[in-house]
């Protein structure tokens, strides 16, 4: 099967995108692991991380499927508050809502030192650092400015009153999906009804969501499959507030020398096998796999969020480019 789209015409792309995640939802966690061999959750864990959650925080996961990425940024929104809550008592003051530390004027970080353990290589940028990677990564925005994390939207400050805790809405175009998501939440201990999270049926394309709406916004393994993609990023562009963090994970083109034959024979040889003893679904995972091949590389999709509006555009690489996190801001 091929379902390449060149050959798919634009309007039925949706329909099948859809009929896709209907087929995978309820193996979709475990195919996912199988597949990366673990790995998309380190490449989750960078994405939440260069996120830098901070107290208060309004945040949007588009393309949020079972709510994976959704769930650790809420974990990491209230790890935030409680540091922000015991900081506050250690002062001897009530919690005021946000962040502690004034943030920075948006992608206001020089380039991150730290090394993920996902593998992550930064680029974007030409400044170097001692490792001789090219560097400047999503953690980073225009040069010059302090770090101090958080995506620098005007949710907050140290402006005093409670602390009003944030909160994450997942919003996927696909019920099934979502379903998962709902479930596994109502599993967890820390994200029942009373948590902050909630789940919206919606397209990234036109977002239920009114402008100026949210901190922050991520997209993980989603804007692949999105029929209009600078639709989608203007989208994105219209929910964040002034300052706001857009950022997405992706599946992109490897660029470590070697590397790239042997995730080739991996993903067209092995995935759909996989897809077809575990999901019994070798179609929907064939799907996967030409759409990873079709999408923009780096550069590429780069400038389309640039075109979109967004400022201070940089991307980072993980595992050489089997993944990257592309990272803009609301300026
Ligand atoms: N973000 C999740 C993760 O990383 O585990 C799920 C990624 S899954 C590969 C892609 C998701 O994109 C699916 O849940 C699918 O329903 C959703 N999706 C596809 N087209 C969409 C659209 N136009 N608007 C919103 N969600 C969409």
């Amino acid at each position: 099967v091929d379902f390449g789209f060149r050959q798919v015409p634009r309007d039925a792309k949706a329909g099948l995108v859809g009929q896709v995640f209907s087929s995978v939802a309820s193996s979709y966690d475990i195919m996912n692991d199988l597949m990366s061999g673990g790995l998309h959750r380190l490449w989750k864990d960078r994405l939440v991380e260069s996120l830098r959650p901070f107290p208060g925080q309004e945040h949007l996961d588009v393309a949020g499927g079972t709510g994976d990425v959704a769930f650790r940024v809420l974990r990491a929104v209230r790890a935030a508050e409680v540091g922000e809550r015991m900081a506050a008592a250690a002062a001897g003051r009530t919690s005021s809502r946000g962040r502690t530390s004034p943030q920075p004027p948006p992608g206001a970080s020089p380039p991150s030192s730290s090394s993920p353990s996902a593998g992550a290589e930064t680029s974007g940028s030409s400044s170097s650092n001692s490792s001789g990677a090219r560097s400047s990564g999503v953690n980073s925005g225009p040069a010059g400015q302090s770090s101090g994390g958080g995506s620098g939207a005007g949710s907050s400050g140290s402006s005093g009153g409670p602390l009003v805790p944030g909160r994450v809405v997942v919003c996927d175009i696909n019920p099934d999906m979502l379903r998962v998501g709902q479930q596994k939440a109502a599993a967890a201990a820390d994200l029942g009804d009373e948590s902050g999270l909630s789940f919206v049926e919606g397209n990234a394309e036109s977002l239920p969501f009114p402008d100026s709406s949210f901190d922050s916004y991520t997209i993980a393994f989603g804007i692949r499959n999105v029929t209009d993609r600078p639709a989608a990023l203007r989208e994105a562009l219209r929910v964040l507030k002034p300052g706001g963090r857009f950022l997405c994970l992706e599946f992109s083109q490897v660029t470590q020398p070697g590397l790239r034959e042997l995730y080739d024979m991996y993903s067209f040889a092995v995935i759909p096998r996989i897809g077809g003893l575990v999901a019994n679904d070798a179609a929907s995972y064939q799907y996967l796999v030409e759409s990873i091949r079709q999408f923009p590389d780096q550069e590429t999709f780069a400038r389309l969020i640039e075109e979109a509006g967004f400022r201070a555009v940089t991307y980072e690489n993980l595992t050489g480019g089997v993944v990257a996190i592309h990272s803009g801001f609301k300026l």
